[in-house]
């Protein structure tokens, strides 16, 4: 079965056969060795003054944001699932957030941001997604960061890149914390969580001594600068993002951004040719979403006939999107394959009659 769906995603063997070593003490100089390297090389990658590596999955790690970086009241941007669950943690610690809601293909606009801003003096942090994964929709999260630094210096900027980290080249200059996620584009295994911070961030955290226990980023910051962790650290998984560096860095950062866009621009091409329409008005990189009436009927005739799983969407969409990834090292014939499945799936139930006109615009702009 071809594991299509924009997280989890597949690990490739290279990431398999690391996470197969011998199992190895969290407390001791040889997984030091390992954490330090992968740590520093997260850092270098995601552009931050530190990283923190947290065990639990990409909301863990965004609680963690909301407790250690909004003290008063939130503003949050809801386009979707991932955005809806910034209000929802925003709530869960009383901090009464300003929700700034917009249709699941909508990006939101700087202008909203900058009114929520000067209405609501007491807001103390912005939350948002880079890329929306419930629809595939990318906000102009760095123009929006730079707004709220232009007007409000002091509120911090939380941006969700878990579907972003890694499947782009982000400029995190005005954001504060940036978070990502084993399973998204690193093709790990769920379970490993991170934050990119800013100077400003990693001051107030120790300004603060952080908040709570087991999310505490100042009792991690602390031991993770030793090169370990406050806990037991998700060691398998951390040996399989050093793998993941150790590959990264033979192929090139810029290779492996160019590389995702050039997928994306080849099945772009393809969903043109059967005439299946995008979703969002903004699509992420990281994934093709595709709006379709009979999207529950396509999925369940490629996960049957050819063996392809891609996902659906969820709420009032779940019956009516298709998402591919379009993260990690995807092989380009593997997406290739899913968008002539979708084609195939598209002649089954009587919407567009086959023709091979997937594949071909597929291969043709992939391979031109
Ligand atoms: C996958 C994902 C998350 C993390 O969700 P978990 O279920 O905690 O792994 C958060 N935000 C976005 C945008 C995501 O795509």
């Amino acid at each position: 079965m071809l594991l299509m769906t924009p997280g989890p995603t597949p690990s490739p063997e290279f990431l398999r056969r690391a996470m197969a070593d011998e199992t190895i003490h969290h407390r001791t100089p040889e997984f030091e060795a390992i954490f330090g390297r992968a740590r520093n090389r997260l850092k270098t990658f995601m552009k931050s003054s530190e990283v923190i590596l947290l065990a639990s999955t990409g909301s863990g790690a965004m609680e963690a944001a909301l407790t250690h970086f909004c003290a008063k009241r939130a503003l949050t941007i809801n386009a979707g699932k991932f955005g809806e669950r910034w209000s929802k943690i925003a709530a869960a610690y009383g901090k009464n957030p300003i929700e700034l809601k917009y249709a699941w293909d909508t990006p939101a606009s700087v202008a909203d941001v900058e009114n929520a801003l000067k209405n609501n003096p007491e807001i103390d942090a912005l939350f948002i997604q880079i890329c929306e994964s419930a629809g595939g929709l990318r906000h102009p999260a760095e123009a929006i960061a730079a707004a709220v630094k232009a007007i409000r210096p002091d509120v911090f900027v939380v941006a969700d890149g878990i579907t972003a980290v890694g499947v782009e080249n982000i400029d995190a200059t005005h954001i504060d914390a940036l978070i990502a996620g084993s399973q998204k584009a690193f093709m790990l295994p769920p379970g490993l969580a991170a934050i990119g911070l800013s100077e400003s961030a990693v001051k107030r955290i120790e300004a603060t001594g952080g908040t709570g226990f087991y999310f505490n980023l100042a009792t991690e910051l602390k031991n993770q600068r030793k090169n370990t962790t406050a806990w037991t650290a998700t060691t398998t998984i951390v040996q399989g993002l050093d793998a993941f560096f150790e590959r990264l860095d033979q192929i090139g950062e810029e290779r492996f951004y160019a590389d995702t866009l050039k997928r994306r621009a080849a099945g772009e091409a393809a969903l043109k040719a059967i005439g299946a329409q995008i979703y969002p008005k903004v699509a992420a990189p990281s994934m093709l979403s595709v709006f379709h009436q009979n999207a529950a009927s396509l999925r369940k005739w490629m996960k049957k006939e050819a063996l392809v799983n891609v996902a659906g969407g969820q709420d009032d969409l779940k019956d009516t999107l298709l998402r591919f990834n379009n993260m990690g090292f995807v092989e380009p014939n593997a997406l290739a394959w899913s968008l002539n499945a979708l084609e195939m799936a598209m002649d089954k139930i009587g919407s567009r009659k086959y023709d091979g006109a997937a594949n071909r615009a597929f291969t043709e702009t992939y391979y031109r």
